[in-house]
């Protein structure tokens, strides 16, 4: 498969293959308002906060951080690292992602996952500036 026919579901389901997560949603801030999280959040995120009791999400802190530094983390203290983590994507879109161990307890990237995460969060940025439908085929020189 040719880079020029990947699309964001392709990449955000490698993602969430690669990195071991129980979930990943790309959502639209549109459809889902972030004063309002978890309410609203896709059922996929939903059932997987659901299976974490132990990961309590401050939500007010998320959206703070994500709407300031387009990112936040939250990581239980159960000793498994259940985590969130969330990515803010030009001012729309912003990248669940409900997994374990993704997060070093330091903050850091677990180094196993840390570059196929890097690579395909920057995939999925890029096609999202590009409108989120990038044509098929090659692109004009
Ligand atoms: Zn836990």
């Amino acid at each position: 498969m040719r880079k020029d026919e990947l699309g964001v579901p392709q990449l955000v389901e490698w993602l969430a293959a690669d990195i071991g997560a129980t979930a990943v949603a790309l959502v639209d801030r549109r459809d889902a308002d972030l004063a309002a999280w978890p309410a609203g959040l896709p059922a996929s995120l939903r059932r997987a906060l659901d299976g974490f009791p132990c990961l309590r999400v401050d939500w007010a802190r998320a959206r703070s951080e994500l709407l300031g530094e387009e990112e936040t983390n939250s990581t239980c203290d159960c000793g498994e690292r259940h985590q969130l983590r969330a990515v803010a994507m030009h001012g729309r879109w912003v990248l669940v992602i409900v997994t374990k161990g993704l997060l070093l307890p330091d903050g850091c990237f677990e180094p196993t996952t840390a570059a196929d995460y890097a690579l395909l969060v920057l995939g999925i940025r890029e096609f999202l500036e590009d409108g989120g439908a990038r044509r098929r085929g090659p692109r004009p020189i």
